[in-house]
């Protein structure tokens, strides 16, 4: 879709000016839907009166980009965050370069990276235990990627708390244009200090991703688009990590092919990867539904609502999302944002499907 086009569609919806004004200090404002205006709090509300009863949010406080804060006030059904048209694949054709790879994949070092990820009293944003998880993660990512050089690991800071997300990108051989995977790395128990393994919410998505860089590092795998590997920090508290890091590569002009973000990959009673259908983007979705049937058979579909996770990040920044999980939304994990969220509910044949597929994702759209 152009931009002008886009720019009409979205002129008049205008829900996060009638927010209130911002009050004196510490308060965050957070959205539960396109057309809340908002709503004031402080952090440990967050967890208190919306996270613990199941209420999804996005925390615009720090969102000045009036056209992301359009996006976040408009139905999804009603406009396209789409800034530049990218036609998919309407077939899967490049098997016999991820076969070999997906081949690689197994359980192994997720269950070993996953031990250590749930063993920290809990990964959430505003805790030192959660700084100091991102900061084990980053050194594993790095000791991962060693196996190419050619791929860079960093961490992304944030101003408004101190955990950091991990970016580990493997440059393109051809383009500079990104195909992004992610997870979040945060975790919450219901506070800053109740326990929080988080193993399926989503330290279970961190392993599928980390696993697929390790075969493709391995692999000395050399995409033709460059692919990038996201671990969120601070997806709790209202997609915060991703907001940033989205706003920030809108800010340098950077061109995102796809975002696909994979938030609980642990634990599957229906035994479908699930396609998420709501704020994403419907093409790269269909591709994303392709690329899965083919490479491990048929998927579920399902809704999750506003600000579900991070592909909503993505998407109000104007970039092509999709969101997979593990189940869908009615018969997913009840046990999480709880201290019950604990390694042994780890499915291992789910994580094993996922970083298959994820594996298989990311060297398909390497030739986007
Ligand atoms: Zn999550």
């Amino acid at each position: 879709m152009r931009p002008s086009t886009f720019l009409s569609l979205i002129a008049g919806s205008a829900h996060v000016a009638n927010a209130a004004p911002k009050p004196a200090t510490g308060l965050r404002l957070i959205k539960t839907s396109p057309t809340d205006p908002g709503t004031w709090v402080t952090e440990d509300q967050k967890d208190s009166d919306f996270t613990a009863k199941g209420i999804r949010f996005v925390d615009i406080t720090d969102i000045t980009d009036a056209q992301t804060l359009r996006v976040l006030s408009t139905d999804p059904g009603s406009v396209s965050s789409q800034r530049a048209a990218v036609t998919y694949p309407t077939t899967i054709t490049h098997q016999s370069v991820a076969n070999p790879i997906v081949s690689q994949v197994s359980t192994t070092s997720p269950q070993s990276w996953l031990r250590t990820f749930t063993n920290f009293q809990t990964r959430h944003y505003r805790s030192t235990y959660g700084v100091e998880a991102s900061t084990w993660l980053f050194s594993t990512v790095k000791s991962v990627a060693a196996a190419n050089p050619a791929i860079v690991v960093t961490q992304f800071t944030h101003s408004s708390f101190s955990q950091k997300s991990v970016i580990a990108r493997i440059p393109g051989s051809s383009s500079a244009s990104l195909v992004v995977v992610g997870a979040h790395l945060d975790s919450t128990g219901g506070s800053t200090t109740a326990k929080g393994p988080g193993a399926e919410d989503d330290g279970s998505g961190c392993v599928v991703i980390l696993e697929a860089l390790r075969v493709l590092a391995a692999a000395k795998f050399a995409p033709q688009d460059t692919l990038e590997f996201h671990f969120y920090a601070g997806e709790e508290g209202g997609l915060l990590g991703s907001a940033d890091v989205f706003q920030s590569y809108k800010t340098a002009g950077k061109t995102v092919l796809a975002m696909l973000n994979q938030d609980m990959a642990g634990y599957s009673p229906g035994g479908k990867l699930t396609v998420y259908t709501d704020y994403v983007d419907s093409s790269l979705t269909t591709y994303v539904t392709r690329v899965a049937t083919a490479y491990i058979g048929a998927v579920s579909t399902s809704k999750c609502g506003y600000g579900c996770s991070d592909h909503a990040s993505a998407r109000s920044a104007g970039f092509p999302a999709a969101y997979v999980g593990d189940e869908p939304f009615d018969s997913s994990a009840n046990f999480i944002h709880s201290p019950q969220d604990t390694y042994d509910k780890i499915q291992w044949t789910t994580i094993l499907r996922h970083a298959k597929f994820m594996t298989a994702f990311l060297v398909e759209a390497s030739f986007l």
